[in-house]
């Protein structure tokens, strides 16, 4: 499947709270392979759910991603998969499935709960903690194999020496987090000699030492100065270090160590949302695998000045098709999206329909060009870089995170997976649970 690109500079519209102005231009083609394969899948979706608008995961472009990132790293790095915050929003158990299919040796999540959740769901490859270790999680930590990330020995110095050990006698293990600019979590690197020696008084073994870059993917140098300063500061120890996230895959640095650490990349979303780093994302191949399908709920012909939607923010100017989906701000999609500033595309011609009205708690409004067909197939997010309707486009409109745009999506519209264009798993609305 290949991912539809538009071509830069098609700049859209800036547009007032009633004028949605045109659609843009920057439909995928119509016919393309992915649409027809698409619109088999959804019908079927809607069918066995019951429901007109699911979450699409395709773990294909999983699979693929991950292929991009062993690309991007040297023969001997092995990759932990960072799967935090639900695999990114596209749904955690069936994204770590793939991984470690994929032959992906370890995980990462940001919190206990997370880690705790992946061990009761039968996941034994080591998972390391990315947020800093309290000493209320102490217990949760090592009696679930956990590695936790520490930035001081705060966390443990209170504890008593037996409560620093795994199930199976083995003294617990840390990642230490070194802060080389990023100043937010990290022990200082002048004090990190210090921090391995209290870690040596309390029979705490290292697992790694890591940094995490702070700067785009087209800041290369400032990464490069922060990759600098850990591996000064990392050289008098014989431990794992790793440093690359997707913004280090894509720039190619980092990724010769001993892991890199991607999360956003497995899902194929950038790191950021800027036109020129996405670029250098796109042409790594990667592939977003989260995007939203409907079907239109309702829709009729409204004549000129109506008002539509809370606050009657858009007036239709002339005879209007509108048509509304089953999906609100309570799903995930943001309220921001309002009047043109987002778009749903019609997949059997590529159209961008524009939201019309305000993003509503259950349900959004779009100016159709025409009546669609019976059960027509829409994306609301698409699995592409899409100006407007992808991750990254909607993202770069909005001034927010690539990583909110699936990772706020709540439980509400069932996920289903996706592998070879075939239904291989459905999490239920409601049912999901991390
Ligand atoms: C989230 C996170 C990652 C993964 O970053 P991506 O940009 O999603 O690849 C890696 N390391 C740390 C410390 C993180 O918090």
């Amino acid at each position: 499947m290949g991912a539809i690109i538009n071509k830069p500079g098609t700049a859209r519209n800036s547009m007032t709270e009633d004028e949605p102005g045109a659609e843009s231009a920057s439909g995928s083609a119509s016919g393309s392979p992915t649409s027809s394969s698409l619109v088999a899948l959804a019908t079927q979706a809607f069918l066995e759910l019951g429901a007109p608008s699911f979450i699409h995961v395709n773990l294909d472009a999983v699979v693929n991603n991950i292929n991009v990132l062993k690309s991007l790293s040297g023969p001997n790095t092995g990759i932990m998969g960072v799967v935090k915050g639900g695999a990114y929003g596209s749904g955690l158990m069936k994204v770590v499935d793939v991984l470690l299919q994929e032959g992906v040796q370890e995980l990462a999540v940001a919190t206990v709960a997370e880690g705790v959740y992946l061990r009761k769901h039968g996941v034994n490859v080591p998972i390391t903690i990315l947020g800093n270790l309290l000493a209320c999680e102490v217990e949760a930590v090592t009696s679930h194999t956990l590695t936790p990330s520490i930035s001081w020995a705060t966390a443990l110095v209170s504890q008593p020496k037996h409560k620093l050990l795994y199930p199976d006698g083995s003294r617990l293990s840390v990642a230490i987090n070194i802060d080389t600019g990023m100043s937010r979590y990290g022990v200082q690197p002048a004090d990190l000699p210090q921090l391995v020696q209290q870690l040596q008084q309390l029979d705490v073994s290292i697992n790694s030492m890591y940094t995490h870059f702070q700067s785009a993917i087209t800041e290369k140098e400032k990464n490069q100065k922060q990759l600098d300063i850990f591996l000064q500061a990392t050289e008098p120890y014989k431990t794992r270090l790793h440093v690359a996230a997707t913004t280090g895959c894509v720039q190619g640095l980092a990724t010769h160590l001993d892991l890199i650490r991607p999360g956003g990349a497995i899902t194929g979303l950038c790191s950021g949302s800027d036109s020129e780093g996405c670029q250098q994302f796109i042409r790594c191949g990667f592939q977003p695998a989260f995007s939203v399908v409907a079907q239109p709920s309702f829709y009729k012909l409204l004549p000129a000045g109506r008002y539509i939607g809370y606050d009657a923010t858009y007036q239709t100017h002339g005879d209007e098709w509108i048509a509304n989906f089953t999906t609100g701000w309570s799903d995930g999609i943001s309220r921001r999206l309002s009047n043109g500033v987002g778009s749903v595309k019609r997949v059997k011609t590529g159209e961008l329909c524009p939201i019309v009205g305000r993003v509503s708690m259950d349900s959004i409004t779009a100016r159709l060009p025409e009546a669609p067909e019976e059960g027509e197939v829409f994306q609301v997010i698409t699995d592409d870089f899409d100006e407007v309707t992808s991750a990254v486009g909607m993202a770069r409109n909005l001034g927010a995170a690539v990583y909110e745009m699936p990772g706020n999506w709540s439980t509400r519209l069932a996920r289903v997976f996706s592998t070879s264009g075939k239904i291989v798993h459905i999490s239920h609305s409601l049912d999901y649970e991390c």
